[in-house]
């Protein structure tokens, strides 16, 4: 690891100011994701400001809806009562992921922002346009299996790895920031991660410094609440795919898919058939899908796993 200056900020605007005028800054929240990086020297940044001292660790309800602090843990939003019994798809797909340790110090922002899991962009030696921009992508033309059906591009075809943030989409999660001159904005979460073009390095739409404050949640919206990831191992594994979903009596519903593409991926044109079966709903999802020999399986992964949702939203089986 390399040396790197340390600060605990003390609310939030300074965070942002510390991060926005020290070139080279990152916030630090949990560390499970970061740390790994900065070992590894994938991320080598030479000031880190600590943001576990500024409160943001609340689960508030905002009239109808919820708001969550961005330091909230993974742990505790899981296990709030007010999740667990009325935006059931959130607290399934977190447990999904990573470990209760893990989860302990994992935060609500710092998930959100987790980086991917291609192997190439954590092998030092390999080429790689995220890691260092316009050395090229060895995963195209590499061995692809754990990587991206739709939504690549030639620059890259890494998946965003995160659970919890494909059942936020599926619920219209709302971001909140604070920018470095004190300004905040709310950013719908459909707007927040960016494809990758020919920039995979920028992954987000935040502005250098722009910290995440809080997440909120629209009112609840009933229906049957499923979150359904498929991995190579039982638990402690990403998601080769992952589906969160919510389905209402009839048929109709939300849904969103992991393990697929750069962001969680959610359209609106395949929602709208729904009730029409998990083949023609996963024909309009992944159009245009471009995948390798070694990750075409996704495709049919998805088309099964959505069935089984569908199946398990039949009989209230929340999975
Ligand atoms: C072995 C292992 C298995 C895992 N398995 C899974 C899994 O199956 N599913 C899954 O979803 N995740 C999984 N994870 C990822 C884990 O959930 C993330 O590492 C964690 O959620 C990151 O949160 P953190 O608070 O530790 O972030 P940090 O590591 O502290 O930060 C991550 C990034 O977010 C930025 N950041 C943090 N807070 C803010 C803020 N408030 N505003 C702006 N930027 C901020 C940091 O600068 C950094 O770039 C796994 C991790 C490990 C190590
Ligand atoms: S797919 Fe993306 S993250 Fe993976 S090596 Fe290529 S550029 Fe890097």
């Amino acid at each position: 690891m390399k040396p790197f200056t340390y600060e605990r900020a003390k609310t939030p605007a300074a965070a942002a100011a510390a991060v926005a005028r020290n070139p080279g800054a990152k916030f630090i929240a949990g560390g499970t994701n970061l740390l790994d990086l900065m070992k590894l020297q994938i991320e080598a940044p030479q000031y880190l400001v600590d943001v576990q001292d500024l409160k943001l660790d609340r689960i508030e309800r905002t009239g109808d809806g919820l708001r969550i602090g961005a330091l909230v843990t993974n742990t505790a939003l899981a296990s709030d009562p007010i999740v667990r019994r009325d935006y059931g798809v959130l607290s399934r797909a977190i447990v999904a992921g990573a470990s209760g340790q893990l989860r302990n110090k994992a935060t609500t922002a710092g998930n959100l922002l987790q980086r991917t899991r291609c192997p190439y962009f954590y092998d030092t030696n390999q080429a790689c346009n995220k890691r260092k921009p316009g050395s090229g992508c060895a995963a195209i033309g590499g061995y692809s299996r754990q990587l991206g059906v739709i939504g690549t591009s030639d620059a890259c075809i890494a998946t965003y790895p995160g659970d919890m943030a494909v059942a936020m989409r599926v619920l219209d999660a709302t971001i909140e920031t604070v920018r470095s001159d004190g300004t905040t904005r709310d950013i719908p979460i459909a707007d927040f991660h960016v494809l990758p073009a020919a920039t995979p390095h920028i992954e987000t739409v935040l502005a250098p410094g722009e910290l995440i404050t809080a997440v909120t949640l629209p009112r609840p919206i009933g229906g049957t609440h499923v979150y359904r990831k498929v991995r190579d191992r039982a638990s402690y594994a990403f998601a080769l795919v992952s589906v969160a979903a919510v389905i209402n009596k009839d048929g109709s519903g939300r849904v969103a898919v992991g393990g697929v593409a750069p962001m969680p991926w959610r359209v609106a044109a395949a929602e709208a058939q729904l009730q029409r079966g998990a083949k023609t709903v996963t024909g309009s999802l992944l159009a245009g899908a471009r995948p390798r020999p070694d990750n075409a399986f996704k495709i049919t992964l998805v088309e099964r796993a959505l069935g089984a949702v569908l199946a398990d939203a039949k009989i209230g089986d929340a999975a």
